[in-house]
């Protein structure tokens, strides 16, 4: 696909993501990526909205010098800026946000194509709770387990940036070596989750089942308990050769 197709997609993808009635993200909350597949990716710009960015409000960004500032976690907020200024390919570009480290290792490590990531009022009401991350550890209904994946990959609260980029590494990484596949969502507690995939539309459509999910999940709770999946069931489902097409039939939904 052409950088100018990608950029095209990526607009779309924003202003799905950013659409007020869907309660993912306000003013200039979440931030999307795509692979350029030259060494190069596009994010969005720091300050843009998802809802009403434009081609200007994306940077193109090379990945090598963002990966090499993740060997250095300690660095103070002014060395930061200064990685995030050089790496841009075009020095005319916006500032990329500073979640651009995080879509670094989404995409390199992986294996991601396109990456979202939001704030959604439904997830953040559990992953914000006492309970944080656990709800999601299990499952109550089929289609969960089919789009968003048998497990998801959890972040303690780290503080945005290089610091919390690399919390999330060392949670791909992880889930890699238990799971042997890269995982399609990561919650990052207290934050939010990002979502990974092959394509653009399948970032919209694992966004709006989480964000499905976690509601089904709030209405639970507050009747009493979920009603959860036992594990055997949702391997089950997870190994099912009508759920593999159901899968693939789903990403290709345009
Ligand atoms: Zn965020």
């Amino acid at each position: 696909m052409k950088p100018v197709e990608i950029l095209k997609r990526l607009i779309r993808l924003s202003h799905e993501l950013g659409r007020e009635d869907r309660r993912l993200a306000i003013l200039g909350e979440g931030n999307v990526s795509a692979d350029l597949g030259d060494g190069t990716f596009y994010v969005k710009a720091s300050g843009s909205q998802l809802a009403t960015i434009e081609a200007t409000g994306f940077t193109r960004v090379n990945f090598a010098p963002v990966l090499e500032a993740l060997n250095h976690p300690d660095q103070i907020d002014e060395a930061v800026r200064n990685v995030l200024e050089a790496c841009r390919v075009d020095q005319q570009n916006k500032l990329p946000s500073v979640e651009t480290f995080l879509h670094a290792i989404c995409l390199k490590e992986g294996g991601a194509k396109w990456v979202g990531h939001t704030h959604p009022v439904s997830v953040l009401g559990i992953l914000c709770s006492q309970l944080g991350a656990e709800p999601f550890r299990r499952h109550v209904f089929p289609d969960q387990i089919v789009v968003c994946g048998r497990h998801l990959a959890v972040v303690p609260y780290v503080d945005p940036g290089i610091r919390l980029a690399v919390a999330l590494r060392r949670s791909v990484r992880r889930f890699q070596v238990e799971h042997g596949v890269a995982p399609k969502v990561i919650l990052m507690v207290n934050h939010g989750p990002v979502v990974l995939g092959q394509t653009d539309r399948e970032v919209l459509n694992t966004m709006l089942m989480l964000d499905k999910w976690a509601s089904v999940l709030l209405g639970n709770y507050s009747v009493g308990e979920p009603r959860f999946l036992d594990g055997k069931n949702s391997d089950r489902i997870e190994s099912r050769p009508d759920e593999h097409y159901r899968r693939r039939a789903i990403g290709k939904l345009r």
